[in-house]
């Protein structure tokens, strides 16, 4: 006979299955038996063209091809491609067993990402707003 509790999550109906989903969220945001662990960050996506080429963003230089490197571009931060920003709550996890180097990120299910894209991890003070420069 299958019990109905389980340590980690309580009593719960033995004939139901976990819903990852909703695993997940209380991981990220937390629930009323939970605590949070997910963190703010952004999803930085690379603007395309209608090609599929990356926008190139203006502070480009003609000759060398690279990106202004004296003067920070506000429009693109260095990347040298123009790009548009999504908010998104993230866990971290430095340490898995899922892959030899590296971090692997855990988003929410309805958050796309591509191997293009950069996640920007934002450090918040002891009052919870992010600090700034966001970098
Ligand atoms: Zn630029």
């Amino acid at each position: 006979m299958k019990s109905p509790y389980n340590s980690f999550y309580g009593i719960r109906n033995a004939e139901s299955e976990i819903d990852l989903r909703d695993e997940l969220d209380r991981t990220l945001n937390g629930a009323i038996d939970e605590i949070r662990k997910g963190h703010q960050g952004l999803i930085r996506t690379m603007r395309k063209d209608s090609d599929g080429n990356f926008v190139r963003c203006p502070c480009r230089s003609k000759v060398t091809d690279e990106p202004d490197k004296d003067y920070y571009c506000r429009f693109c931060m260095g990347h040298g491609y123009l790009w548009d920003e999504t908010k998104i709550v993230y866990y971290k996890n430095e340490d898995s067993f899922l892959v030899e180097k590296g971090v692997l990120f855990y988003l929410q299910y309805d958050k796309e990402i591509s191997s293009e894209d950069y996640i920007v991890e934002i450090e918040l003070d002891n009052e919870g707003e992010p600090i700034m420069p966001v970098t």
